[in-house]
């Protein structure tokens, strides 16, 4: 039995995507450039474990869910799932004990369900790809059991009906019930609430937790909403341009952060704003530079004093700033 702390490991994992150059490009003989998604992060999840990746839309977030769900191909890295090399395992028959134990929830939950499939359609499909069931009666229990843990009571009256007689909080459920139907042990939920009402995305959230809770499931809830990422998970890991630039547990990060875009990300929340000035930092300004551009730093090194004399030479290591806590800044020693 692997031990909790090899439950998922990601090592130095990179996701690049191409650039088709143009006519100078070639002309002029440049080398191939390439959008770094994500560029090099470590980063271990135990089991049972809630971690949340945060970072703005671009950061490569998303990117990384993908990658762990076999979803997008690494570029290089290692990514080790219960000590077994998943980094290279392709092919549908040779993933399907991998997708079998890790499953992904999408942020758009009208996008994810098929508009001309019932609900019990919708949620045994998974079962059926992956040869779980056999029978009839095996595959409505296990429908049921998912609709039911996912909050949908009671489930029969949800069996027949589709997508669009449904609410969005529903739909949600029902991507969730996908999910679930196959007893993972990882789920990395994308955005999974951040199209929803507020009150819906507190009911959604105990679902996520009751469900760490029963079956000691773990959890990668990728979000950009710092507050909601304290609510919800053990441990934070703040993303920057495909890049780790924190990490910690979720009280360290959210109200000791040490990385000034983390300190940047916080101090643009409302919620947990009202000591920023303690830190001295604005908040959250401009845009999120290109990853096909990389600058050398992070995008605050106009008010660093150590960026052009350090960070644009040598790329910040993970400096320890508390217990289980590190930033990857010059400034945070
Ligand atoms: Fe940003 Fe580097 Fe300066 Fe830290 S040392 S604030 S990471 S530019």
């Amino acid at each position: 039995m692997p031990d909790n702390a090899n439950f998922l490991r990601l090592e130095g994992l990179q996701v690049h995507f191409p650039i088709q150059g143009g006519l100078f490009d070639r002309v002029l003989g440049r080398p191939p450039r390439a959008v770094r998604a994500v560029d090099g992060i470590d980063l271990n999840i135990r089991r049972g474990e809630i971690v949340a990746l945060v970072g703005e839309s671009g950061s490569g977030k998303t990117t990384v869910g993908r990658a762990i769900t076999k979803l997008a191909q690494p570029t290089s890295g290692r990514l080790l799932f219960e000590d077994e090399d998943m980094s290279s395992v392709r092919g549908s028959s040779a993933l399907r004990p991998y997708r079998h134990r890790v499953q992904m929830i999408f942020q758009d939950a009208y996008q994810a369900l098929n508009p001309r499939h019932t609900v019990f359609e919708i949620v045994a499909e998974p079962l059926r790809s992956l040869q779980l069931v056999e029978g009839g009666k095996q595959l409505a229990d296990r429908v049921s059991e998912a609709l039911a843990a996912a909050g949908l009571n009671p489930p029969g009256d949800f069996f027949s009906r589709f997508p669009h007689e449904l609410s969005g909080g529903q739909r949600q459920r029902v991507v969730i019930a996908g999910a679930l139907a196959v007893k993972p042990k990882l789920i990395v939920a994308d955005e999974p609430v951040s199209m929803l009402d507020v009150s819906i995305r507190a009911q959604i959230l105990q679902v996520l937790v009751d469900l760490r809770a029963k079956h000691n499931m773990a959890l990668l809830f990728i979000t950009h909403d710092l507050p909601l990422a304290w609510l919800i998970a053990d441990r934070i890991a703040v993303l920057y341009l495909g890049k780790l630039v924190e990490i910690g547990s979720a009280d360290e990060i959210t109200f000791n952060p040490h990385h000034p875009y983390t300190v940047a990300l916080r101090n643009a929340t409302p919620q947990i704003r009202s000591d920023a000035s303690r830190v001295g930092l604005p908040a959250l300004q401009g845009e999120v530079p290109s990853a096909a551009r990389v600058p050398k730093g992070c995008r605050f090194h106009p008010r660093c004093p150590v960026a052009f004399h350090r960070c644009k030479e040598e790329e910040p290591p993970a400096i320890e700033v508390a217990a289980n806590h590190t930033a990857a800044c010059w400034l945070a020693t």
